[in-house]
């Protein structure tokens, strides 16, 4: 097949998923802080606001100071903390993987999602991401969200604005090349987030994703610890912090196929956030 038709497939395929997600997922809202800035007009509003308003009318809104109309920025808020947890009906879950794809662990860590038919969340580094297209693919092809975790996961904190556009965008970039969308959401590398971030963020149509629970997995302080940490973890609308990369993970893909059907059996709903339309 050719790219572009590669490209429309997955497309396809993002399309159905993201149905399928936001079915599956009923009614599962991303909670806010309560303290974002006003947004920018009413279509920027809440949930109930944006229901208000058919298409053709939020299309009537002044979009002023964005010019992409690619991401429909101005209907994003920039928030000043970032979203740490999920809300739906009953025991809603959101799995998430930081800084791969790796083709050492990512695979493994997919394979045990498709066992058990659940969606995750997977925040990718771009100079991981450029070199592993193929798993951001499947991770398209299989109806998981990829984020964006910018390009060489540095400390936002100690770049300039210029230089976190860049490591943002370049991600963006070369996800919407191998995924097939542009991200919706992205996490700053170590949690470590800033006012330019956001707002760069916003600009971009990305929402701020940090996590409820963080597995330690990144510390590999030994599979059952991983496994205890998610599962007494475990709560209505918890986000799960794991890692596919950023060193010897096979605790995490050992650990993910214990706590897992774990989470399952208790009866969470592992899901991922439906798609925004853009
Ligand atoms: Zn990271």
């Amino acid at each position: 097949m050719q790219k572009d038709q590669l490209l429309t497939r997955r497309r396809a395929l993002l399309a159905g998923a993201a149905a399928l997600g936001a079915a599956g997922a009923a009614g599962l809202l991303i909670e806010g802080t309560g303290d974002e800035e006003p947004a920018h007009g009413a279509a920027a509003a809440g949930p109930q606001a944006r229901q208000a308003l058919t298409p053709s009318a939020y299309r009537l809104q002044p979009l002023a100071g964005y010019g992409s109309p690619r991401a429909e920025p101005g209907r994003l808020k920039v928030r000043r903390e970032p979203i740490l947890r999920v809300s739906g009906r009953g025991r809603t879950m959101v799995l998430t993987y930081d800084d791969g794809p790796d083709p050492h662990y990512t695979p493994h860590i997919l394979d045990t999602l498709a066992a058990h038919d659940v969606r995750a969340m997977f925040f990718v580094c771009g100079e991981m991401a450029v070199e592993h297209k193929e798993l951001l693919a499947r991770m398209a092809d299989e109806g998981h969200v990829v984020g964006n975790h910018t390009w060489t996961h540095p400390l936002l904190t100690q770049l300039g604005r210029a230089e976190i556009r860049d490591e943002m965008e370049r991600t963006s970039d070369v996800i919407e090349d191998a995924y097939g969308e542009r991200p919706q959401w992205f996490r700053a590398p170590y949690g470590a987030w800033n006012r330019a971030a956001f707002q760069l963020g916003a600009e971009m149509g990305m929402e701020p994703m940090a996590w409820t629970v963080d597995s330690t997995d990144w510390m590999t302080p030994g599979t059952s610890t991983i496994v205890d940490r998610v599962e007494s973890g475990a709560g209505p609308g918890v986000v799960v912090l794991d890692h596919d990369a950023g060193g010897d993970r096979s605790q995490s893909v050992r650990a993910i196929r214990e706590y897992l059907p774990y989470l399952i059996d208790s009866g969470y709903h592992l899901t991922v956030p439906p798609r925004r339309r853009t």
